[in-house]
């Protein structure tokens, strides 16, 4: 079956105004007759496109605010993904990615942390106050690399009471004075109460050059950072030498 079509009535008066404009006996009165009715159809179509005008303008609107709304989903869903959700530090994941694609365009020095006796602090006060001071630890962190302000330089929370400095092109000595400022800032914070005394942490560093893996990387920054640990807590122990590709 035909579509029936949408100007029917319009496609009829226009078939009969074209009618009386071939008849030439065609009387005043007739032409009068289908010009009220050309008028009237004529009207009637400015109305509707008028009508259609303001909703394709209001639908365009609309789309565009969903297609705004669909990029910040999808620049929240990336930032979720990629980011803590305690302190807004990238995740492990997102500094295993970064790492690697680093260290496959030059050389990184990897600083890795961990908190001293966090257990001890977690039983002690329990676990909210224990997430404060990540997250006041956190921003101790953020504020050291914000001073220093190596550039490409990005902050990940790696564990529970662990993190992790990528510093691209950065050497040996400028790694070792940036950790050794983020310890003291640490232990100098004061965090808030119930908290009585210092928290530090302890701190290891590998100097990588391009190539390196970064479970390599990653391996002998927590070697020196065990040592860190073994040493006492409370400082910075840089791994010795440069890797190597491998
Ligand atoms: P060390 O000085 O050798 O690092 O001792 P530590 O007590 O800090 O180390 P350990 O690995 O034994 O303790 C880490 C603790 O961190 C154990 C775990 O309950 C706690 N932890 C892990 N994730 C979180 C977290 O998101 N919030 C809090 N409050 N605690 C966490
Ligand atoms: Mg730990
Ligand atoms: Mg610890």
């Amino acid at each position: 079956m035909a579509e029936p079509d949408l100007f029917d009535t319009e496609n009829s008066a226009l078939a009969r105004a074209r009618g009386i404009y071939l008849d030439a006996d065609a009387g005043a009165g007739s032409y009068r007759a289908t010009l009220g009715e050309l008028i009237s159809h004529y009207e009637r179509l400015l109305r509707e496109t008028r009508r259609l005008i303001r909703r394709s303008d209001r639908e365009e609107l609309e789309m565009n605010r969903l297609n705004q709304r669909l990029q910040e989903l999808a620049q929240e869903l990336e930032y979720r993904a990629t980011h803590d959700t305690l302190t807004g530090a990238l995740n492990r994941g997102a500094v295993i990615e970064r790492a690697t694609a680093a260290l496959q365009e030059g050389t990184l020095a990897l600083i890795v942390l961990d908190i001293d006796h966090f257990k001890r602090l977690n039983d002690t006060f329990g676990h909210p106050v224990g997430d404060v001071v990540i997250c006041e630890v956190t921003a101790c962190l953020s504020a050291c690399l914000r001073d220093a302000m190596p550039e490409g330089a990005l902050l990940g929370r790696v564990g529970g009471e662990e993190f992790a400095a990528l510093l691209p092109d950065t050497d040996c000595d400028a790694a070792i004075v940036l950790a050794e400022r983020m310890r003291v800032r640490i232990a100098d914070h004061i965090f808030a109460a119930p908290l009585t005394a210092p928290v530090t942490a302890s701190f290891g560093i590998s100097c990588n050059a391009r190539g390196t893996s970064f479970v390599n990387a990653y391996a002998r920054a927590d070697e020196a950072l065990y040592d860190a640990k073994r040493a006492g807590r409370n400082r910075v122990v840089c791994a010795d030498g440069m890797a190597g590709g491998d």
